[in-house]
C-alpha cells in the first residue's frame, strides 16, 4: 500500500484525498487551519456555486487561463461526476439561472459536509492544524517527493505528495501562497501573480457618491483608447471605491492585468434596450405629462434616486428648468449621457477582494494527463495553486474538482471512480 500525503484542505485537497483513498491507499490530509474547506464556507454567498452544469464546450469556454491543460481532467472528471459524487454522497443539487449549480439547501457548509462523510467512509486521516512547510525529497540520491516537513519540523513521509495549498486571495481563508513556495524550492516555476475576479477603482469622484447602488440590465463597455477591451450586458455595484459587481468581476478576468492597471475609459449605457431615437421619444412623452414642471422631477421618474443628482449634474439641462423650454440639442446631450454614463477605471483592488488569482505553478511543467509535476516525480498539483482561472458560474470549483480527482487517482496509481 503506497502512502499519500496530500497539503491542503481545500475543494482541491479533499477531493484528491478522497479519490487517492478510493484506490486503497493509505491517504493523509494535512491542514493548517482548525477545519477543513474553510474557503468553501465562503463560496457562491455561502451558497456555493459547486460547478456548472454547462456543456464540455462551455467550461472550457470559461477558463481564462491554459484551458487546453485541463482536457484530461475535465475528461476524467466532469462536472456530471461532480454533480452525481454529491448526490451520492447525500447532497441534493439544483441548477439555477446560467447553468449555476448549488445545494438544494443553499448552504455551502452542506457542500464541506459531503466531502468530510466521504474523507471518512474512505479512511482518509485528517490533520488539521498540521502547517506544512515544504516538499521532502528522497535522500537515497533519487530525485522523487519522499515526504512532507511540518512547521515544527516533523516530516510526514510519503511515497507521493499533492499540492493542494490554493491561490492567493481570501487570505484568511488559508490560502496564503505557502505552495508557491513549495513548488519553487524543488525548482518549478510560478507565473506572476495577479488578482482576478475582482472590482475595480474608480476616478471620478461622483462615482463614490453612488456607493451601494446595484444597477440592472445595463451594457457597460470599457476602452483602452480607442481600442475596444471589453462589451457585455449585466448587473454593476457602485462601492465606497469604485465598481464592482458581476460585470466588473468578469471584466477583470477578461482583461489583461497589464491593460487593467492603466485608466480605462468605461461607459455605461443606463438603457440598453432603447436607441437615441427610442429615448428621446420617451422624453417627449415624459414632457408632455406637465410642459410647465421642472426638469429634475421628469427625470426621476427615468433611474432610481441615488442615480438622479448625478444625471442632473452631468447631464447639461439645469435642474430647475421648465420642460417646455427643453432644446433638443439639451435632449441630445442628457440622451448621450444615458447611452454613456462615463467612469474612469484606475487598477483594481487586491488579493483581499479578489475571487481567485491568475497565474500559479506554470502548466508546462506538470504533465496535464497526471497533474504530476515533470521536475519531481511523485509530486503533484492541483487547483487554484496551478496557474489556471476561470469566470464566475462554478467553473472554477470545477476545476478543483477536476484537478483534484485527477491529481489523487493518478498518485494512488489507478483509475478510480469517486462515485
Ligand atoms: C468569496 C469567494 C467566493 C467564491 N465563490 C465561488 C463559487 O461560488 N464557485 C466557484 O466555482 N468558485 C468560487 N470561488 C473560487 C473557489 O472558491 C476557489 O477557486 C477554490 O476554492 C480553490 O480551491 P483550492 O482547493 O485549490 O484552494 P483553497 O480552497 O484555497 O484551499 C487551500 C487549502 O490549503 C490550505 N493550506 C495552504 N497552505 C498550507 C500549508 N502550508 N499547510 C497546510 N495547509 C495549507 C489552506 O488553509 C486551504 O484550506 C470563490 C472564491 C472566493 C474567495
Amino acid at each position: 500500500m503506497s502512502k499519500i500525503v496530500v497539503v491542503g484542505g481545500g475543494a482541491a485537497g479533499m477531493f484528491a484525498a478522497i479519490a487517492a483513498a478510493q484506490e486503497g491507499q493509505e491517504v493523509t490530509l494535512l491542514e493548517q487551519n482548525e477545519k477543513l474547506g474553510k474557503k468553501l464556507y465562503i463560496t457562491g454567498k455561502g451558497r456555493c456555486n459547486l460547478t456548472n452544469a454547462g456543456d464540455r464546450e462551455v467550461l472550457f469556454a470559461h477558463v481564462m487561463t491554459n484551458p487546453r491543460f485541463l482536457y484530461s481532467a475535465f475528461s476524467a472528471c466532469d462536472n456530471q461526476s461532480v454533480i452525481a459524487f454529491f448526490e451520492a454522497n447525500g447532497l441534493r443539487t439544483k441548477v439555477e439561472r446560467g447553468n449555476r449549480v448549488f445545494p438544494v439547501s443553499d448552504h455551502a457548509s452542506d457542500v464541506t459536509a459531503a466531502l468530510q462523510r466521504a474523507l471518512k467512509e474512505r479512511q482518509v486521516q485528517v490533520r488539521l492544524r498540521a502547517k506544512a512547510d515544504g516538499v521532502v525529497c528522497a535522500a537515497d540520491g533519487e530525485r522523487r517527493a519522499a515526504g512532507v516537513r511540518l512547521a515544527g519540523g516533523e516530516v510526514v513521509p510519503a511515497d507521493r505528495v499533492i499540492l493542494a495549498t490554493g491561490g492567493f486571495s481570501y487570505q484568511t481563508t488559508g490560502s496564503t501562497g505557502d505552495g508557491y513556495r513549495f513548488a519553487r524550492d524543488v525548482g518549478h516555476t510560478v507565473t506572476d501573480l495577479f488578482p482576478s475576479l475582482v472590482p475595480f477603482e474608480a476616478k471620478e469622484p461622483y462615482v463614490k457618491s453612488l456607493q451601494g447602488l446595484s444597477l440592472r440590465n445595463v451594457r457597460v463597455r470599457i476602452r483602452d483608447g480607442k481600442k475596444l477591451l471589453y462589451d457585455e450586458f449585466g448587473e454593476l455595484l457602485f462601492t465606497h471605491f469604485g465598481v464592482s459587481g458581476p460585470l466588473l468581476l468578469s471584466a477583470s478576468a477578461a482583461i489583461r492585468p497589464a491593460q487593467a492597471k492603466k485608466e480605462l475609459d468605461m461607459v455605461i449605457d443606463l438603457k440598453p434596450a432603447m436607441d437615441e431615437e427610442q429615448l428621446d421619444a420617451r422624453l417627449l412623452r415624459e414632457f408632455a405629462e406637465g410642459k410647465n414642471r421642472q426638469f429634475k422631477n421628469v427625470a426621476g421618474s427615468l433611474f432610481p434616486a441615488k442615480l438622479l443628482p448625478v444625471m442632473l449634474a452631468l447631464g447639461g439641462i439645469p435642474a430647475e428648468k421648465r420642460v417646455h423650454e427643453i432644446t433638443r440639442e439639451e435632449r441630445a446631450e442628457f440622451i448621450r449621457l444615458m447611452k454613456a454614463f462615463p467612469v474612469t477605471l484606475c487598477g483594481v483592488r487586491g488579493f483581499d477582494e479578489a475571487i481567485v488569482t491568475r497565474g500559479g505553478v506554470s502548466v508546462k511543467e506538470v504533465n496535464p494527463s497526471t497533474m504530476e509535476s515533470k521536475l519531481l516525480p511523485g509530486l503533484y498539483f492541483c487547483g487554484e495553486l496551478l496557474d489556471l482561472d476561470a469566470m464566475t458560474g462554478g467553473f472554477n470549483l470545477q476545476i478543483a474538482w477536476s484537478t483534484g480527482y485527477l491529481a489523487g487517482a493518478c498518485a494512488a496509481g489507478g483509475e478510480a471512480s469517486i462515485l
